[in-house]
């Protein structure tokens, strides 16, 4: 269960996963957010498009059709492998779907067989519509894979989530069958890999060689009232050394206001505003701490 990211934040963590993101008209403001709930958010749902041309998919994505009003996702990913941002909140984009299967996406288990439609999936994933016609024989280049692949993981390490929180819509929905082309096992396996690399810039799986100097961003999902690490506490460290300091007794390894409050301070100094700055850590502001990987 989590926050769903602000558009900055997802805009942020995906051109930080290395991918080219296109801002489409007023995305940042086109949403469903009149006709129902937007999150918690629990996982990322990717379909398949039934349209060709990126232009034309952008556009249909964004405007919807009648009977089903835009936004129909949050981005779209052409075959170049770009994403196009369309929508920020809530989207039409995978209707009622198995309760059963939603219980096994907040519970990272294995998914059951989607037979029931009767929980609202727009309130709870975002919606990644891939440019395909989906008649088994348009082909799936590599560099969209790819993009489908750094999305996910962009998405779920932020909010500290395994590739499990990523299905397909013919895994929500009785009777769908997009994306076809590939399998979400595949694909959830790449996503793994990348995850378990550290993300960013490459799909080889963890590299060998030395130790990394410091910690890798794990997800901002660890941050949370009764989490207990030395990493908070080397964190915390960090903050203070940066002049960030809103503990009265120094850091400790329990993830506390103070941790919020002191990071806060840092998001700001390094310009960050508003939701963006609201103490949580982020990839960005992470790595630029630099927090030693050794405590
Ligand atoms: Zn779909």
């Amino acid at each position: 269960m989590a926050q769903p990211m602000s558009g900055s934040k997802l805009l942020e963590v995906l051109r930080a996963e290395g991918l080219t993101v296109h801002e489409v008209r007023d995305w940042r403001h086109h949403n469903r957010n009149t006709k129902g709930p937007w999150g918690p958010v629990n996982g990322v749902m990717i379909h398949h498009t039934v349209t060709s041309g990126t232009e034309n998919s952008v556009n249909i994505c964004y405007n919807g059709y009648s009977g089903l009003p835009g936004p129909l996702c949050h981005g779209v990913i052409d075959k170049e492998g770009h994403v196009h941002l369309v929508g920020n909140g809530r989207a039409n984009h995978a209707g009622l779907g198995d309760s059963d299967v939603l219980r096994a996406v907040v519970d990272e288990t294995t998914l059951p067989h989607d037979n029931q439609a009767d929980v609202d999936g727009n309130r709870h994933f975002y919606g990644f519509e891939c440019v395909n016609l989906g008649d088994g024989k348009d082909p799936w280049p590599e560099a969209q894979k790819e993009a489908i692949e750094k999305v996910s993981a962009a998405i779920c390490r932020h909010h500290g989530w395994s590739e499990r929180s990523v299905i397909g819509h013919k895994e929500w929905q009785p009777g769908k069958q997009d994306p076809r082309g590939f399998t979400m096992d595949g694909m959830r396996g790449r996503i793994a890999a990348r995850l378990a690399a550290g993300g960013g810039g490459t799909n080889q799986g963890p590299k060998p060689g030395p130790k990394p100097k410091y910690a890798p961003f794990p997800g901002s999902g660890f941050f949370h009232v009764g989490r207990k690490s030395p990493l908070i506490t080397a964190m915390g460290r960090r903050l203070v050394a940066e002049g960030c300091d809103h503990y009265a007794k120094g850091p400790g390894p329990e993830w506390t206001e103070a941790d919020r409050t002191s990071y806060a301070a840092w998001q700001h100094k390094l310009g960050f505003r508003g939701k963006d700055a609201d103490g949580i850590p982020g990839r960005a502001s992470w790595d630029r701490l630099k927090v030693p990987s050794d405590g």
